[in-house]
């Protein structure tokens, strides 16, 4: 079974064009094959990467998608099975530069996307997972977290190089950043152009590198952030954090950072979306009698009228008494009270005697789906 194309992407089905594709470019760039090469998992991954976004990426095949899952999709409909980038890189039919996803990796010195090398590129996005407690995540909570990642390093501002000292002009490519190569090819002998091998295509080279980087210009960074969540996420939701992903490149924007939220069960409260349910347990003389009880809410107690004759399973369902709808609160799910008969344990010779007498002063009268069942059995047997 093909998984999952949001599952793919790693998005929300909510999630709008601009972020599957940001979702899309972030992937590709992580499982492309020329990033491993002879990896087939990598290039597997990849496929699927491309084949997600195919589907994701037009309107008509998504709405298809949504509705019907992958059986509303031709798998062929994308260009024969995951060949997309098959033939040529940038000749896919999806709505991305390939080249652009190179040169955040490469330095812009890979084959044909050079044009775009001092083009700012946006860092990396990023996901952290976060578990909430049922009740935070039905109304909202502000959160302070650490993570882990590649920043700017403050030391040398990024640059690599030493406090004290700049980058120098490299010499094997004299700033270009590309160097131009007789290479032998099944054509013949060609010209090609490729990064830099001294300087990777940067066009610099640090002599003194800064000791806190070792001239990588970034650094596993730990971050403290705090981040108020909406009343209403649920579990798999993702709320992204502007900016907080790694830094661009060339002077780039910041990816973003999203969060993925796991909601623990809770002991008296089950969750379906935005609607709550419990079970409520009832004695024996409550149902028969009914009267005035307390069930339990996301809100607190609420008093309830019992009514005479309430049996085991019966069910009532309180309006607006669910879960904030995170992108409107004043609308709620509703809640749903479930009740259970408990039967009393324990009788001592006294409290059976009572409940035998009361048991004789019953009728067929007094229940009405026995009867009835004896009434089909006579039917069957008779
Ligand atoms: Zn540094
Ligand atoms: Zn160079």
């Amino acid at each position: 079974m093909p998984r999952d194309y949001y599952e793919v992407l790693g998005v929300s089905k909510s999630a709008s064009d601009d972020e599957i594709k940001k979702a899309f470019r972030s992937q590709a760039k992580k499982y492309h094959p020329d990033l491993h090469p002879g990896d087939k998992e990598a290039e597997a991954k990849f496929k699927e990467v491309n084949e997600a976004y195919s589907i994701l990426s037009d309107p008509d095949k998504k709405a298809k998608y949504d509705r019907f899952g992958h059986a509303g999709v031709d798998p062929n409909g994308f260009g024969g099975g995951g060949g997309g980038y098959g033939g040529g890189y940038g000749g896919g039919a999806y709505d991305v530069d390939l080249g652009d996803i190179f040169n955040s990796f490469f330095g812009g010195g890979f084959g044909g996307s050079s044009r775009r090398r001092t083009g700012p590129q946006k860092g990396a996005d990023l996901k952290y997972h976060m578990a909430l407690d049922f009740m935070e995540a039905a109304f909202g909570v502000t959160k302070t977290f650490q993570i882990t990642k590649e920043d700017i390093c403050k030391s040398c501002n990024g640059s690599g190089a030493q406090p004290g000292t700049t980058p120098e002009t490299c010499p094997t490519c004299r700033g270009a950043g590309r160097v131009q190569q007789q290479t032998q090819t099944l054509f013949g002998m060609t010209m090609v152009t490729k990064a830099c091998p001294t300087c990777s295509g940067r066009g610099t080279v640090i002599k003194t590198p800064c000791t806190q980087c070792r001239g990588k210009g970034r650094l596993k960074t730990m971050k403290n952030l705090t981040v108020k969540i909406p009343a209403g996420v649920d579990t798999g939701d993702l709320l992204p954090v502007r900016n907080e992903g790694e830094p661009g490149t060339n002077g780039g924007p910041y990816g973003d950072l999203y969060i993925e939220f796991k909601v623990k069960s809770h002991e008296v409260f089950d969750r379906n979306g935005y609607n709550t349910s419990c079970s409520v347990p009832i004695t024996f003389a409550q149902a028969a009698l009914g009267g005035e009880i307390e069930v339990p809410t996301i809100y607190g107690k609420e008093k309830y009228t019992l009514k005479e004759g309430t049996q085991p399973g019966d069910t009532i369902t309180l309006r607006s008494k669910g879960i904030p709808n995170k992108s409107n609160p004043n609308m709620k799910g509703d809640h749903v009270v479930k009740f259970v008969l408990e039967v009393p344990t324990g009788l001592s010779r006294e409290q059976k005697q009572l409940l035998n007498q009361f048991n004789e002063t019953l009728t067929e009268r007094n229940y009405a789906k026995r009867s009835q069942f004896f009434q089909k059995l006579k039917n069957i047997f008779k």
